[in-house]
């Protein structure tokens, strides 16, 4: 899952982007809210960890921005002790959650797996191509009776591919989303990780990642 965190305090951002992405998440961290108003309006995210107090835009103003967009990412507050008044304000204009800082990282985490599960529908944990199994939640994979070990970031772009089978995403596009838009665009680091994948996934099977020659890659599209 692709997470923005909104945050100008340096030390809140950097346990925030480290912790998230230790457990497997891609993290885009924006100093203030202009930044954050602009990643949150043309990047896809899952889920956005947002400051109140921000240099620029401040927290309410992005959300009220997006809602009135009808952009409806699910959003996190993260306030301050004693911001009661901006915490419900934040409620009432359309942010799905709030944790009060400074906050665990396991908690920020859990809701916002839980946040994606609501707005998802429970049904999407499981995804499915063929006898490719993926399970969102518990982060495990199987192609028929045998269980697949992934890296994380194999994990990822497996995740990726498989929300929408058929659709072919650009290496720009599948580097945004499984690597964070800081990534330098003239790595071949996505191939590698396809490679690595289709060993492990299509090894001894029918080919389920597909290369669209001159444009991607994407998830083959099966009837069922
Ligand atoms: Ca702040």
């Amino acid at each position: 899952m692709k997470i923005l965190v909104v945050e100008d305090e340096r030390k809140i951002a950097d346990f925030a982007s480290k912790g998230l992405r230790e457990q497997g998440f891609t993290v885009d961290v924006a100093r203030d809210g202009d930044e954050g108003y602009y990643l949150a309006t043309n990047m896809g995210y899952d889920a956005i960890v947002l400051d109140i107090m921000l240099p620029g835009k401040d927290g309410l103003s992005i959300i009220r921005s997006l809602r009135a967009q009808n952009n409806n990412v699910p959003v996190i507050l993260a306030t301050a002790r004693g911001e009661l008044d901006e915490r419900l304000e934040g409620l009432n204009l359309g942010a799905d959650d709030y944790l009060t800082k400074p906050y665990f990282v396991d908690e920020l985490a859990a809701r916002i797996i839980a946040l994606h599960r609501r707005s998802t529908g429970s049904t999407l944990n499981m995804k499915q191509v063929c006898d490719l199994v993926l399970n969102v939640t518990t982060r495990e994979v199987s192609r028929g009776e045998d269980t697949i070990e992934l890296t994380s970031r194999e994990f990822n772009l497996l995740e990726f591919l498989m929300r929408s089978p058929g659709r072919v995403y650009t290496r720009t596009q599948i580097l945004e989303h499984v690597w964070g838009y800081d990534f330098d665009p003239n790595t071949n680091i996505v191939d590698v990780c396809i490679q690595r994948l289709r060993k492990k996934v299509d090894k001894d099977a029918d080919a389920l990642i597909e290369t669209v020659r001159g444009v991607g890659y994407r998830m083959k599209k099966t009837d069922a």
